[in-house]
């Protein structure tokens, strides 16, 4: 989708970091926006910011993890824009701590919002792009996580992996209908995730001490410098509008990435 001028979004966790984000810059590129997020609060505190920057946009209270939730929000947003171009499954949590701190009901709840989420949102939405026939763009945040192992027993990083498997399945088999899907990898940005993520590395550290002299060691410095290179949630939204204009798969935001990490953990497992 080369020309974004006049076309409409959906961007789920648009409350708050990336999905704030993503709306800021789909208003700019003067798009109509719908944000959804599970916080009725900062919701209108969103709402009410990206409306200094367009009257086009709205929000509505939707809780990703809940099949009929994200139906009645797709619903809202047909009958508010008539026809949705650009759909961001966005929201997402984070619980981690390794196999002795992460609850079922953590696993479920993670998986719940970070995958099912995803699912939730490609069900309600596609079969409406697909009818209105002038090409859309769906794009699947999911993390370096969902990349590279190194999270140990993690509902977070199965989640992930499970939404860039999910999202390269689907461009393959919507490619042919003109309907772009995107999978944002991102490692590091400033959010509310985000800081949870340093903390948790801070807290529980590496699951097992590892030689220094190893080439996991040298991974594990790589990474962590690239938690601390930070980015911007704006920067990962620019990145976002590039990716939907030149229909690329994958969105990397970081200097890492999978061609460059895998064969990295290919040798690591091997030896
Ligand atoms: P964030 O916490 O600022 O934003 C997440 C948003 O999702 C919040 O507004 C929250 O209210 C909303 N949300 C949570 N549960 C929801 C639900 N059940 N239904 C609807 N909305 C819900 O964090 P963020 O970093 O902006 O996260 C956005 C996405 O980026 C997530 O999928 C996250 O996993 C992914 N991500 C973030 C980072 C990072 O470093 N920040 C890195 C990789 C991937």
């Amino acid at each position: 989708m080369r020309e974004l001028v006049g076309k409409t979004a959906f961007v789920t966790g648009g409350a708050g970091g990336i999905g704030l984000a993503l709306g800021r810059a789909f208003a700019r590129a003067g798009m109509k926006v719908m944000l959804a997020d599970i916080e009725a609060d900062a919701l209108q505190a969103a709402v009410k910011g990206l409306r200094e920057i367009s009257p086009d946009v709205s929000g509505i209270i939707c809780d990703v993890a809940d099949a009929a939730s994200v139906e009645r929000a797709a619903q809202a947003a047909f009958d508010a824009f008539g026809k949705v171009h650009v759909v961001c499954n966005n929201a997402g949590v984070a619980a981690g701590g390794g196999i002795d701190h992460i609850s079922l009901d953590n696993w479920r709840w993670v998986i719940d919002v970070n995958l099912m989420g995803v699912v939730h949102g490609i069900k309600s939405f596609l079969p409406h792009i697909r009818a209105h026939g002038e090409g859309g763009h769906i794009v699947n945040t999911a993390s370096m996580a969902g990349m590279q192992t190194g999270l140990g027993f993690s509902p977070y990083g199965a989640s992930k992996f499970a939404v860039v498997s999910m999202s390269e399945g689907l461009s393959h088999q919507l490619k042919p209908h003109g309907i772009g899907v995107s999978v944002l990898c991102p490692s590091y940005v400033r959010t509310r995730i985000g800081e949870s993520g340093r903390n948790r590395q801070e807290r529980y550290g590496p699951t097992q001490p590892l030689d220094p002299a190893s080439p996991a060691a040298a991974l594990v410095a790589d990474l962590a410098r690239n938690i601390d290179a930070g980015l911007e949630p704006d920067a990962v939204a620019a990145r976002v509008l590039a990716a939907i204009r030149q229909d690329d798969l994958y969105i990397f935001t970081h200097p890492e990435s999978r061609a460059e990490v895998e064969p990295r953990f290919a040798a690591i497992l091997a030896a």
